[in-house]
């Protein structure tokens, strides 16, 4: 699932690369996946977008955007890769594809649920309203945010409900949350209540260094980049590292499921 770092990757990767083309036609989907859904039927992309010219690549929350001339805009959540590649490449299945004036083409693909949505600015989602309005994580208004939000919350709440359920924090989910909650060594089921201020000023801090960190090194090694690559920053607590020891203390790590999804803590750095 994509998540800030990986969205703002995106983001970038766009900026430098389909800024300025003109969209040459739209494939519909190859076949229907009950969990995609679109702004109407995808088949009228083709018609709405084709000849325009991409003029803007943005990501907030837990959504990639581009935007056509004329307030065309075409955005993505978190359940939705996308790949940049030449067109003779395009995979065999995809949910949308844009073929550019280049021969590159951009392929929209969905493993579980997502949403590719072609809208002019009038997309009423709560989720994507939320990503819009939604602070970031890296501006300078985000520790005022995270203090009043905290404030705002119940004291019986977990540290990972905290961070990463009901869009407190859009673009921090399940994901970026693991090595979050490691650096800033934080069980991931303790309350807030018993989370001392010490111990909050230094979740604020590496909630934003750790996503700093995974966004400048183009987004986690668990997700894809636009070039189908993966991201450059090594998660320490992830599906991919669990079985090995706590890159801290040598400890074994634990995994648990816990809120719709796995969490990964080290019972040693991370005490309850
Ligand atoms: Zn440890």
């Amino acid at each position: 699932m994509l998540e800030y770092p990986e969205v703002m990757t995106f983001a970038a990767q766009l900026q430098s690369t389909v800024i300025g083309k003109k969209v040459k036609r739209v494939l519909p989907p190859t076949k229907a996946h009950k969990f995609c859904w679109y702004n109407g039927e995808p088949a009228d992309y083709d018609g709405i977008i084709t000849g325009r010219r991409i003029v803007g690549a943005e990501g907030f929350g837990i959504f990639a955007e581009l935007s056509f001339e004329d307030g065309y805009r075409l955005c993505v959540n978190d359940g939705v890769n996308m790949r940049l590649l030449p067109e003779e490449k395009l995979p065999r299945n995809y949910q949308l594809a844009v073929c550019l004036d280049d021969g590159e083409v951009l392929a929209f693909t969905v493993a579980m649920y997502g949403g590719i949505i072609l809208h002019k600015g009038d997309y009423e989602n709560e989720y994507y309203e939320k990503s819009r309005q939604g602070i970031s994580p890296l501006g300078p208004e985000f520790a005022r945010h995270f203090w009043k939000t905290m404030e705002e919350s119940k004291p019986t709440l977990s540290a990972k409900a905290f961070l990463a359920a009901e869009q407190r924090f859009p673009g921090i989910g399940n994901g970026v949350l693991q090595d979050i909650l490691f650096h800033a060594g934080i069980h991931p089921k303790k309350k807030l209540e018993e989370i001392k201020d010490e111990e909050r000023a230094k979740l604020l801090e590496c909630t934003v260094s750790t996503l700093r960190e995974m966004t400048e090194l183009g987004g986690r090694d668990t997700e894809k980049n636009l070039y189908g690559n993966p991201g450059g920053y090594k998660t320490k607590l992830s599906k991919n590292t669990w079985k090995a020891p706590c890159p801290v203390c040598g400890g074994p790590i634990t995994k648990e499921a816990y809120m719709g999804g796995s969490v990964y803590y080290c019972p040693q750095c991370q005490p309850r």
